[in-house]
């Protein structure tokens, strides 16, 4: 690293503004006010009406998937997906340590562990190396079920995280998990518009979960949507987020243990303004990943970037620095320079919640964990 001052002017630059720049913050400048208009107007502000399904085809078409969910959040939606890929109470996740809590806490809302396992230094993302040898060492086949031999628990779905919108190593981990017989499942949160392969990160699992909090790529304050290509699954996931109720035009009858996970008419308004505008924001962003590359090369610094056979949504981007010092100066001389900084997540096993998991020996993790630094993402 060469010069802070020149780093943070570059960005100050980039912004075009020396007051405070934000980490991401939402852009609203499509048809946001309108469909809000709209659905007040309308009356169905609440969680039936027109845009929650029009948002739902919309995602289903976004994501090439069979089937889109919206929801309340990106947290529901990862707990009601574990439900639908089978996780169940006393069961085994295997997850990376290095992601957000709501990853975690998913697993542990439907009662069941997560184990963690390591993450790949380029993808930053669980590794799929990783979990094969973790399985080799730990699980066994019965009856073509997995099962975790030092604990006896099953071990009943893969979470990867797409960190960043970085697409983990999807055509290995998809090998290992079918070579173990575990579904699958995608945390997506941060990678809406992201390709693996010129698929679609979410749709390669059994169920894939997206997010629309303020922060993410696209926001309608608070959402969530789950994907999958299977219809039966599809169907399942509405029914069991707006409480199990069978359909009928007056009679109240939930045929099992449902939730009120549904996206609100209201938010889903303001969420098909967004998602329309989904492609200027990956080319705004991408126009910032370029200009950033290119100053950071120069600079010494390494700036992550898409690996080869995926395309990044670059929703936070992110720098390697050489080591924690180096980290640490760079956090505190950006942000009391008003250029909002942070660091990569502290690791899972590091809550109190999560420190008696199961964990293999996170060489990676600890590594990034050290030095990825989030710089301001935006769409300018
Ligand atoms: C944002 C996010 C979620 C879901 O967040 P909500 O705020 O509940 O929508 C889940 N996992 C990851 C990795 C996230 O970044």
């Amino acid at each position: 690293m060469k010069d802070l001052k020149d780093i943070i002017s570059f960005i100050q630059n980039s912004y075009n503004t020396k007051e405070f720049i934000p980490l991401h913050e939402p852009r609203f400048r499509g048809n946001e006010k309108k469909y809000l208009l709209d659905t007040i107007d309308s009356t169905f502000v609440s969680s039936v009406g027109a845009y929650v399904d029009r948002f739902e085809d919309m995602m289903q078409v976004a994501t090439g998937s069979q089937k889109a969910i919206a929801v309340v959040n990106g947290t529901a939606a990862l707990q009601v997906a574990l439900r639908l890929a089978g996780v169940e109470s006393g069961d085994e996740v295997i997850t990376q340590a290095l992601t957000f809590v709501a990853t975690a806490n998913a697993i542990a809302y439907n009662g069941a562990i997560p184990v963690f396992v390591d993450v790949d230094l380029d993808t930053m993302g669980l590794s799929p190396i990783a979990v094969d040898a973790f399985l080799e060492e730990y699980a066994e086949l019965r009856d073509d079920v997995c099962y975790n031999k030092t604990s006896g628990r099953k071990i009943s779905a893969c979470l990867p995280m797409h960190t960043f919108g970085f697409p983990v190593h999807l055509d290995k981990l998809i090998t290992v998990c079918n070579k173990w017989n575990i579904p699958l499942v995608e945390d997506a949160a941060e990678s809406l518009g992201s390709k693996y392969k010129g698929r679609s990160t979410g749709s390669f699992g059994k169920l894939g979960i997206f997010s629309f909090n303020g922060n993410k790529t696209i926001t309608c304050g608070g959402g969530g949507a789950i994907v999958s290509n299977d219809l039966e699954i599809g169907k399942r996931a509405k029914h069991l987020t707006t409480t199990a109720k069978r359909p009928h035009p007056y009679e109240f009858y939930h045929d099992e243990l449902g939730y009120n996970y549904r996206m609100p008419n209201l938010n889903a308004s303001l969420a098909c303004a967004q998602l329309e505008q989904l492609p200027l924001m990956l080319q705004s962003k991408r126009e910032l990943a370029d200009i950033y590359h290119d100053f950071f090369a120069e600079q010494g610094v390494n700036f992550r970037t898409e690996l080869p056979d995926t395309k990044a949504n670059y929703w936070l981007m992110c720098v390697e620095l050489e080591n924690k010092v180096e980290r640490d100066l760079f956090l505190k001389e950006t942000n009391e320079n008003k250029v909002m900084t942070r660091p990569i997540w502290q690791l899972m096993y590091r809550l109190p919640m999560y420190n008696h998991c199961q964990r293999d020996d996170q060489k990676n993790a600890e590594f990034l964990e050290e030095r990825i630094v989030n710089i301001p993402s935006s769409v300018r």
